[in-house]
């Protein structure tokens, strides 16, 4: 007979000491058939019980890559969930564990992307469609950053087209403009025009297409022109981020250098000394010399965090200290110790809650996004 799941409720008043001391217990028991993966946005009390820290696309490159896990417990956003889902029970992996699926649990089934949800597949079947009334759709690569839906990714996939991320942004659009004259980029408007830009894109070349608009809030000829359809997404948290932030910085710490996420708008982008994914800001911070003062424009946990790890480069999140409380994803922080503990006893118990499963039929064109990506680096 089934068990019955363990009851969140039950974890509620139990004390940071208590539920560190639990999932502890359960890593100790599972070994390496226990893999938790976290986002540099968790916080520390969350990652001091992961076993592999990184960007979205880097844990689920390990997700995909681990053989010997039979559950995955991902402390991140809903996305990633399934990115990880989709690589790790690829129909050969499920085969090679005798027709078994590992499941993949996120401790809370409401951390969501605001920005994966500002591009759903039915606002993008319409806008493909009525493209398609002005241009050769033969002619356009659909290209969507790991950041939105699987059904996203299924969508580019179907169509020839591929995933990117902050890392591999420019690489997958050179790739793309290698195969066909035009590129449709969703969901981030910002790290599409960034991309581009650095590219020598001309910003005439570019049109934004908002779903709630006739044509996206497009003419005619101005699609017929555009190289590149940018969707009107962005990450509230990235685009809340100002050039008078950067301006504060340097006032407030003469000589500051600024690095931030290319998910920020274009001005604050031109603006940096340097933009780059979250992988390569860490690597900035860590390459400087000591002495060198950095503020970084991204995620205030993971900024927060670099200052603690060097305190004698980092000053903190651009803005200084008008930056006081911004910058916070919140639904990244919906990982708790509380939910980790029950989602991990859970599991020890053969009880998996919060499961994410992709179903097949997304899953096969989505794999097809992810892999033309990973050949296109
Ligand atoms: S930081 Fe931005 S892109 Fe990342 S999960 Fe939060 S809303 Fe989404």
């Amino acid at each position: 007979m089934s068990q019955i799941p363990l009851l969140l409720s039950d974890y509620a008043t139990l004390s940071a000491k208590e539920l560190s001391e639990r999932i502890e217990a359960v890593r100790q028991q599972l070994g390496r058939k226990l893999l938790i993966l976290g986002h540099h946005y968790q916080s520390d009390a969350v990652i001091a019980h992961t076993d592999i820290q990184g960007d979205s696309f880097q844990l689920s490159r390990e997700a995909s890559e681990r053989v010997d896990c039979e559950s995955i417990v991902f402390g991140g956003v809903h996305f990633m969930a399934e990115t990880a889902d989709i690589l790790a029970n690829r129909p050969e992996r499920i085969a090679s564990r005798g027709g078994r699926r590992i499941p993949v649990c996120l401790p809370d089934l409401e951390a969501g992307c605001p920005m994966a949800d500002l591009a759903n597949e039915v606002e993008i079947t319409d806008c493909w469609t009525q493209l398609g009334s002005y241009v050769d759709l033969t002619e356009v690569t659909p290209i969507t950053y790991v950041n939105s839906t699987a059904a996203l990714k299924a969508f580019c996939g179907a169509r020839g087209g591929l995933a990117c991320t902050s890392t591999n942004a420019r690489a997958v659009l050179e790739w793309a403009f290698a195969q066909r004259p035009r590129v449709l980029f969703v969901p981030d408007q910002h790290l599409g025009c960034n991309t581009l830009v650095q590219m020598g894109v001309r910003r005439e070349e570019m049109i934004l297409w908002n779903p709630k608009l006739p044509l996206g809030g497009n003419t005619p000829e101005a699609i017929q022109q555009a190289k590149a359809i940018l969707w009107y997404g962005y990450c509230e948290v990235h685009q809340e981020i100002g050039v008078q932030d950067l301006e504060r910085s340097r006032q407030e710490t003469p000589g500051v250098k600024i690095g931030v996420h290319p998910e920020c708008c274009e001005a604050v982008v031109t603006s940096a000394d340097v933009a780059g994914s979250t992988a390569k800001l860490i690597q900035i911070v860590k390459n400087a010399a000591p002495g060198e003062r950095w503020a970084i424009g991204t995620e205030r946990i993971l900024v927060e965090r670099l200052v603690r790890l060097y305190p004698d480069r980092v000053v903190g999140c651009v803005g200084g200290s008008a930056s006081v409380g911004r910058y916070q994803c919140k639904t990244m922080a919906k990982t708790t110790l509380t939910n980790l503990a029950w989602t991990v006893e859970n599991i020890a118990r053969g009880t998996p809650v919060n499961v994410i499963t992709v179903p097949e039929a997304v899953a096969t064109d989505a794999r097809l996004a992810l892999e033309r990506m990973l050949a296109a680096k």
